[in-house]
């Protein structure tokens, strides 16, 4: 089973997401669950956690078809103790929040080094970080997405990836995020059916299939191994169609929550009803 969706809104409350994720014909969805680029926000209400509850069991989304994204301001390896501080405790509000919502999967950007530390003190800082929410939550687990390599970001190279893993304790509530426009931009080639099995196989060998508990379906307006993060909508950038029909596919991705987050929300029902007739066509 592949679960597909879309990176919905949750303006006006996380239970509207439920339903615009229904309203596109998915049955996974993204969301945010406090707003994306601010540090602080009020507490989910009794009501909002309510009413998310019951529009997930009402529309048949159980935890596994749902990736909740942290905010884009959070740096988990930050170089200067103030800034690390800041973005761990953020990242723990956001561990709280998807407890509260009963979701059981986070996913969000490993973190940068700002050319202040090196890259190996920076993966284990990242570490660092899982390893106390960790510590502090239940239930939850941190899905590291890849990165396109975009300034001084790690988590491009499956190695960066695995290197976190490696040195988180509790390696049952950690996982990985597949992003296809992030590994295309970052030098993994998904243009054809076999550099796409090819990558695959790469990911399996560096990381394993074990831990991959969500993707990302973007094309990229970005070129091949630019490090350049731009998202297309599929079939209109660089990777083309040939990859996502050989992803809907593969075997080895099952019962996680795919999502896109393509450039024009109009026709993300389209995108979707053509990824699951490619499932179909095998
Ligand atoms: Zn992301
Ligand atoms: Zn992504």
């Amino acid at each position: 089973m592949k679960y597909l969706g879309a990176h919905v809104s949750a303006a006006g409350g996380p239970d509207q997401a439920v339903l615009r994720a229904v309203e596109i014909g998915a049955d996974a969805f993204a969301l945010f669950t406090k707003n994306q680029r601010q540090w602080h926000a009020k507490p989910l209400t009794d009501e909002a956690i309510e009413a998310f509850r019951t529009a997930c069991e009402a529309h048949g989304f159980g935890p596994g078809q749902i990736l909740p994204h942290d905010s884009y301001l959070i740096n988990l390896g930050h170089p200067e103790s103030a800034g690390l501080e800041k973005s761990r405790a953020a990242f723990l509000d956001e561990f709280q929040r998807c407890e509260q919502l009963g979701l059981t999967l986070i996913n969000f950007h490993p973190g940068s080094h700002l050319n202040k530390i090196g890259e190996g003190e920076c993966l284990t800082r990242i570490a660092d970080s899982i390893n106390q929410v960790l510590a502090e939550t239940r239930g939850v687990t941190a899905v590291i997405e890849n990165t396109a390599g975009q300034g001084t970001n790690l988590g491009w190279r499956f190695e960066h990836l695995a290197e976190i893993i490696a040195q988180v304790d509790d390696k049952s509530r950690v996982g990985v995020c597949l992003d296809t426009c992030h590994a295309f931009a970052a030098g993994y080639d998904l243009r054809t059916p076999e550099a796409c099995t090819a990558t695959l196989d790469e990911f399996d060998k560096v990381v394993g299939f074990a831990y991959l508990r969500g993707m990302h379906l973007n094309d990229a307006k970005s070129e091949f191994a630019s490090r350049v993060d731009r998202h297309h909508s599929l079939g209109q950038g660089n990777i083309g169609l040939d990859a996502f029909t050989t992803l809907m596919r593969d075997p080895r991705i099952d019962e996680i929550p795919m999502v896109l987050e393509t450039v024009e929300p109009a026709i993300w029902a389209e995108e979707i009803a053509w990824l699951r007739a490619q499932i179909a066509d095998t």
